[in-house]
Formats: structure tokens, C-alpha cells, sequence
């Protein structure tokens, strides 16, 4: 029996324990009478309807019968199930319900548990009062539930607006800190004060509540709060009396801003609104963190990593709006530069990629110094920077930018330990009507560009459509060069060499030419640069001199003159070949041809190439008993010095210097100048473009022994050739009149 327990055996203790209770707690028998009451349960502390009226002895089951109005169902309900726990149908009941009958809602949970005790069973009814609970878990929902479907700046707003109706509270703001201005200061990303939001506002947090907070402490004033910050005149402003707030902290623990809100009443209750507060600081730092790497990811796809400068995305779309504005109005024009830095490869080859990274930056910072705020630097990858330079008036300010970025690349760059000289090549591309992408204004100031390089480098070239003509041919050319050799598209053609004593024919040049399937002869001039670039000017080589080999030997034959003789022309690339003895010498094999009929010609650029390699191969071929003609003399180093030590036989005189004997017969003191020199170093010349009988009378006094030139005949087709040799036999006369008799 309960009653012979020792606990129960001291009514007062009994009584004293249930008393201690906030809940009102009510113990009934299996009949439903009240056995015994806490003080709570007397008071009806919680103001429960299911509590009125109530004292010991009286029968539970009757008061709730007596309960009308709209508590009237709970009661019955309460009743049916003290009835079924009594029965030992159940053991337990728990119901939550409001109570309105009060100015304020109360929220009240009602709990039935059966109690046994050997034989005897009772039941305990504990009425609890949630509303304290209930309002945080409604405030918690109707913040998740504002701020759920929102994200970024809006995040925010919607965040301090939910707040501030859930706590009841009268202003709300989240910050977040300005690291890079200063660590003192931050900045509302939101601000809601009363009925409105403020506008966002940026302050110091010294001598504020706010300093704590964002040294990372939750901090909570509940009243006098302008008193404990006396020299925050913010505060004063908005009548604070009371606050909360709470660090915005990021997974990896740093303080990114904070969440505060204020109230001008007393904030008793700030455990709950602290609780609450940092739920959501929780949720807006990683609101602010994802923000944040979506801003860092929205920058790394228009600017480049290494300078911070827009890319070529950037710029491909500031290039877009200058070319919409011009469209809409033609005195808006603008000027794009293409910049390509002189010998960068060189730098980073040579002092490694870091000193490269630190060049470039280098070279972005100098070309910012030479720009107005509104102009646009950009860098497009490598060692390619590009500038927009909008409203400009004149090609004027174009060129003149270009001086200035010059002069500021001329100071050397310290990289490290490393002092270090550099300069740009830079394209010029200038707005004009018929452009409409940017891609094609890139490539403009582009093609300009590779034209200053060029030219030789540390210079500017202002971009026009002959340019892009020139490129474009080049292109195809190039794309059709590809297949030619093998659709046998090359043509020899020949030039005699006349003795400018008698007019005599010495021999020939073989001058080759592409027939292009669309646009007819393509100047070697044109392809031969091609065909080194590509490597084919190896097999073009050879074929050329088998051709040739076959053809004069034909001619020597039929003839009946083997001491005609064929100049041939060997670039750089096929002089360098390691098999150009062997070949030639099968080739004289093969077409029965002597070495020495075969006249090599090569430029003074080849022969400062490589000395000592070219040197070997000049003694081999002489050796092999080939002669050996300067091509283009005068117009390459023209280093007289090394001319004696050369195996050379013959200088050609560059037709340049021909063509500057004028009809007066002054500027031609060049031609004898050279003629003197070869004759010292008892070389034999032969004058090239000799085209008018003015230049021929010249060269013949200054004792020039040999020519060619348009004056006697164009490079001809092989059968073309016979009927200009007889032609020349009947001719001639008239221009060696005194010696061919
Ligand atoms: P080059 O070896 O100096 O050839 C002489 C050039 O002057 C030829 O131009 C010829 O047609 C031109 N010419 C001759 N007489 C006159 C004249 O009286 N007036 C004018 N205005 N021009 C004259 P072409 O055939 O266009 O060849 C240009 C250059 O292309 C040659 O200069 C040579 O360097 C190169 N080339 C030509 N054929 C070959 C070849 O088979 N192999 C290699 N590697 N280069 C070649
Ligand atoms: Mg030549
Ligand atoms: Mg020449």
C-alpha cells in the first residue's frame, strides 16, 4: 500500500516535493477523486480552464462536466480518457491546446499518466504552460518559412524583415565586415528599422555593442543600453533600450559579420531571441560564404588571375557595348591596340615562369599608368595585352597612347635579383563602319599588330584593309600551297645571262614559278618565304635542281655548247640540308652534267647564319667543283671585310642599285663602288634588272662583264627560250654594235 511506503509515509515531504513543481500537478484515484493537489495546480498558475474550481475530494471527472463554452469538448475528452486509463485501456493521454480567453494566446499541454502502486492505480494529470516554447517555435518557422525560398541580397531583407515580426522586436540588421577597407568597420547588407527598410550604412565598431560581437562573443543587453554605450550616438538615434547579436561565423571559424537586433522596450526574454539569433547567423553566414564564392567565381570568368585585368571575355564584351554606341552614333568612335611583348619567350625561358608571371604584372601596372580611368586594359592570355580607348576624336590620341606606352616600357623591370628590358609590338585597329564583332576588330588590331612585328618589333602599326587583304590571300595561299608540288604546279622559267661586251649568252637563271589553279603565276617572292616555313622547300629544291640539271645539260647538248651554264637559286633551309652533297652529286650523276656548269646562288643573310657549319658546306661544294654566286649583293650585311675569305666566284649586283642609275647617269656610284671591290678581290659580277640601255652603258663603261635584265629578255619559259635565241642572234648587234661584229 502506497500509504505504508517510507516516501509516502511523510505526508508533508510528499507534499513539500509536488509543491516544488512549476506544473500544475493534480493525483486522482481510479474513480477520478482528487487525492492531492500541488500548489501550482491550487493557484492555477498557468490559468487552465481544466484547473478552476478544483480541491481535494471532489471528483475530477464531475469539474469537467461542469466546463462549458468552447472548452467544452477538451473536457469531455479529458474525461473519456481518464475513464480509459482508469480501465487500463491505455496508460497515458497528452493534448496541447490554446487558451484565448486570455489578451494574450496561451499555449497549455495537458498530460494523464497512470500511477500503480501494488493493487492500488491512480492517475496524475500535469498541466503545463508552452506558450514561451510554442512562440519561439513559431517564430523559428515563420523565419525559416520567410527566408527559405530567398537567396542572395535578398536573403538578407527578407531575413531582418522576418525577424523583427517574430521576436517583436523593432529593429533588425546583418553586417558584413569590410576586411579590405578596414578590420574596424562593417557594413549592413540589411537594415529594417520600425516599418521600413533603412538604407544599408557603413560604421565603426568601436564603442559600440557591436564590438563584441564581431570579436566573436554573442552579447545581450537587455536594458540601459545607451547608458553602457554612451559615445554610440547611433544609438541614441533609435531610442535603443535593449540588444542581441550574434557573430556570422564560416565553417573554417572566421567572423564574416553579424546579426543584431535592437528594441527601444526592455528584452527580458533574450536567451530565446540569442537562441533564435544564432540559428539564423548560422544560416546567413553561409548565405554570405556562398555569396561570396559565387562573386570570386563570377570574377575569375572576366578577369585573369595573374594581373586582375579584364580577359578576353570581359573586354570581348566592352568591345560589344563601344560597337553598339558607334552604331547608334558615329562620333563615338573608338580604337582597339593589340599588344604583343618583344621577346617574352626569352625571359621566361631563360629566368624561369615565376620571373615571367612577375614581367607580366609588371607590364600591366606600367600600361595602367599610361591610361585614362575610362579606358580599358585587358589581358588576353600569354604575353598579349589589349587596350580599349574609347570617345576619342582622332587618330591622334591613338598614336600618341602608343608613344607614351613605348616610353614607359623603356625603364628595365626588376624581377628579383633579375633586371630585365622589354618592349611591346602594338596593332592598331580603329572603329569603322563596316566592323560589327568584336572578334573581328581583335584580329584587325591583331593583324596590325604582326605587321609591327614585322617591321622589326618595338613599334606601333595602325591596322587598314590592305592589311587584311594581305592576310587573308596569305592564308589561302597557304592552305593551297599545301598540295601543290604533288598536282605539279610548278614551272621553271629561265633568264639568259649576257656578256655585256658582245651580248653573248653565258648561260641562264632558273627562276621558279607557281601556277596557281585560280590566281596564274604566284610570285616566288610570295612563296619561296612559304615553302621555308613549311619545310617543302626541301622536295621543291630538289625537283628544281633535277629539273634544271636535265634542262641545261639538254640545251648544252643541243647547243653544241657545254660551256652554258645555270644559275640556281638554294635557300637557306636546303643549303643546310645534310644531304645536299650526296644529292647533287647523284643529280650530276644521273643527268651527265658538269659540277661546274652549275652556278649556286646564295644570299649574304645565309651566309651569316651558322659560319662555321656554312663554311664546310661552301668548301664542300666547292670542292665538288660548283661555283658559287652572291645573290642580291649590297642589299644584305654588305660586310665587305669577310667577302675575301669566302669561296665565292661571281657577285651579283642587286637590281636595286641597277635601277638607281638614272638617265643622267648619277646615283651609280654604288654599282662602281661594288664593280671596283669585286675586281680587287678578283671576283666576276653580273649586274641583275639591267633594263634600260642607259644603265647598260654604264655598267659597260664601269667594266661590268655580265647582266641580266628585262632589257635583253624576261625569265622565259624553256620553249619560249629557242625563239628568243634567235631572235637575240639577230638583235643583239644593236646593242654591242661595236663588238659583235
Ligand atoms: P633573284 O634570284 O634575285 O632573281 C632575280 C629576280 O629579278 C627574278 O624575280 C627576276 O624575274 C627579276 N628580274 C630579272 N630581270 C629583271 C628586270 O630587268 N627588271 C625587274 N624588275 N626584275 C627583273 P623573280 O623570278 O620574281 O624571283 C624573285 C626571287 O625569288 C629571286 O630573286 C630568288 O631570290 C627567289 N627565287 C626565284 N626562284 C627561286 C628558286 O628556284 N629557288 C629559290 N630558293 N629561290 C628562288
Ligand atoms: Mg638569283
Ligand atoms: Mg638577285
Amino acid at each position: 500500500m502506497w500509504q505504508k511506503s517510507t516516501f509516502w509515509s511523510n505526508p508533508q515531504l510528499f507534499q513539500a516535493t509536488f509543491d516544488a513543481f512549476s506544473s500544475q500537478i493534480a493525483l486522482l484515484d481510479r474513480a477520478g477523486e482528487i487525492i492531492a493537489l500541488n500548489q501550482a495546480w491550487k493557484n492555477n498558475s498557468i490559468n487552465s480552464c481544466l484547473a478552476k474550481n478544483t480541491k481535494i475530494g471532489d471528483n475530477y471527472l464531475s469539474i469537467c462536466k461542469t466546463i462549458v463554452g468552447s472548452q467544452q469538448k477538451l473536457a469531455d475528452l479529458i474525461a473519456t480518457e481518464i475513464r480509459a486509463i482508469a480501465n487500463s485501456e491505455k496508460t497515458e493521454f497528452e493534448i496541447d491546446y490554446t487558451d484565448d480567453h486570455l489578451d494574450q494566446k496561451n499555449w497549455l499541454v495537458i498530460q494523464i499518466r497512470q500511477v500503480k502502486q501494488g493493487d492500488w492505480l491512480g492517475l496524475l494529470v500535469v498541466q503545463k504552460n508552452i506558450t514561451q516554447y510554442m512562440q519561439t517555435e513559431l517564430s523559428l518557422r515563420s523565419v525559416v518559412e520567410g527566408t527559405a525560398a530567398v537567396t542572395g541580397k535578398d536573403f538578407f531583407y527578407s531575413l531582418v524583415y522576418h525577424l523583427t515580426c517574430a521576436l517583436s522586436v523593432q529593429y533588425a540588421f546583418v553586417t558584413e565586415c569590410l576586411e579590405e577597407v578596414s578590420p574596424e568597420r562593417v557594413c549592413t547588407l540589411a537594415f529594417w528599422r520600425k516599418q521600413n527598410f533603412g538604407q544599408n550604412f557603413e560604421y565603426s565598431l568601436a564603442n559600440t555593442p557591436c564590438e563584441r560581437v564581431i570579436g566573436g562573443t554573442t552579447c545581450h543587453y537587455p536594458r540601459n543600453l545607451q547608458q553602457i554605450f554612451p559615445q554610440d550616438y547611433d544609438l541614441i538615434k533609435l531610442n535603443a533600450e535593449s540588444y542581441v547579436g550574434v557573430p556570422l561565423v564560416n565553417s573554417s571559424g572566421k567572423i564574416l559579420g553579424h546579426l543584431v537586433v535592437i528594441d527601444e522596450r526592455p528584452m527580458e526574454d533574450g536567451s530565446t531571441k540569442l537562441a533564435i539569433l544564432k540559428i539564423f547567423a548560422a544560416r546567413a553566414a553561409a548565405e554570405l560564404e556562398r555569396q561570396k564564392v559565387e562573386k570570386q567565381l563570377a570574377h575569375d570568368a572576366l578577369y585573369d588571375r595573374l594581373t586582375d585585368l579584364p580577359n578576353r571575355h570581359l573586354l570581348s564584351n566592352h568591345l560589344h557595348r563601344a560597337l553598339e554606341k558607334y552604331r547608334r552614333d558615329r562620333n563615338h568612335q573608338f580604337a582597339v591596340f593589340f599588344l604583343d611583348l618583344d621577346r617574352f619567350k626569352y625571359v621566361n625561358d631563360s629566368l624561369g615562369h615565376k620571373s615571367g608571371d612577375l614581367l607580366l604584372v609588371g607590364i600591366a601596372q606600367r600600361l595602367k599608368t599610361c591610361l585614362r580611368a575610362s579606358d580599358i586594359l585587358a589581358r588576353l592570355g600569354g604575353d598579349e595585352f589589349a587596350i580599349l580607348l574609347e570617345n576619342i576624336q582622332t587618330l591622334n590620341e591613338a598614336t600618341k597612347l602608343a608613344e607614351r606606352i613605348k616610353q614607359s616600357l623603356e625603364s628595365p623591370f626588376h624581377l628579383g635579383i633579375h633586371e630585365v628590358f622589354t618592349s611591346v609590338s602594338i596593332g592598331i585597329a580603329f572603329s569603322e563602319p563596316g566592323i560589327d564583332s568584336p572578334e573581328e576588330l581583335l584580329r584587325n588590331a591583331d593583324i596590325a599588330m604582326y605587321k609591327a612585328k614585322a617591321l622589326g618589333k618595338t613599334r606601333y602599326e595602325l591596322f587598314d584593309d590592305t592589311l587584311h587583304i594581305q592576310v587573308v590571300n596569305r592564308l589561302r595561299l597557304e592552305t593551297d600551297f599545301h598540295h601543290s608540288l604533288d598536282r605539279g604546279e610548278f614551272r621553271l622559267h629561265y633568264q639568259p645571262i649576257v656578256s655585256l661586251i658582245d651580248g653573248r649568252v653565258t648561260g641562264f637563271e632558273a627562276l621558279v614559278r607557281w601556277q596557281h589553279p585560280q590566281r596564274g603565276y604566284v610570285s616566288p617572292e610570295e612563296f619561296i618565304p612559304l615553302a621555308e616555313e613549311t619545310g617543302m622547300i626541301i622536295p621543291l629544291g630538289w625537283w628544281i635542281l633535277q629539273e634544271v640539271c636535265y634542262q641545261l645539260r639538254e640545251w648544252q647538248i643541243r647547243f653544241n655548247n657545254s660551256s652554258l651554264t645555270m644559275g640556281v637559286n638554294i635557300s637557306q633551309k636546303q643549303f643546310s640540308q645534310p644531304r645536299l652533297i650526296d644529292s647533287l652529286l647523284q643529280i650530276f650523276q644521273t643527268t651527265g652534267l658538269e659540277a661546274q656548269s652549275l652556278q649556286l646562288e646564295i644570299t649574304e643573310s645565309l651566309l651569316m647564319e651558322n659560319t662555321q657549319a656554312t663554311m664546310e658546306t661552301l668548301r664542300q661544294l666547292k670542292a665538288l667543283g660548283c661555283k658559287l654566286h652572291l645573290d642580291d649583293f649590297g642589299t644584305g650585311y654588305s660586310s665587305l671585310s669577310y667577302l675575301h675569305s669566302l669561296p665565292i666566284d661571281v657577285l651579283k649586283i642587286d637590281r636595286s642599285f641597277v635601277e638607281a642609275i638614272d638617265s643622267e647617269g648619277n646615283n651609280s656610284q654604288i654599282v662602281e663602288a661594288i664593280l671596283m671591290m669585286a675586281k680587287s678581290l678578283g671576283l666576276k659580277a653580273i649586274a641583275e634588272g639591267i633594263e634600260t640601255e642607259t644603265q647598260l652603258a654604264k655598267l659597260q663603261t664601269f667594266q661590268c662583264l655580265y647582266g641580266q635584265g628585262y632589257l635583253f629578255a624576261k625569265p622565259l619559259e624553256a620553249r619560249s627560250l629557242s625563239t628568243w635565241l634567235n631572235h637575240w642572234a639577230d638583235c643583239r648587234s644593236s646593242f654591242f654594235a661595236s663588238t659583235t661584229r
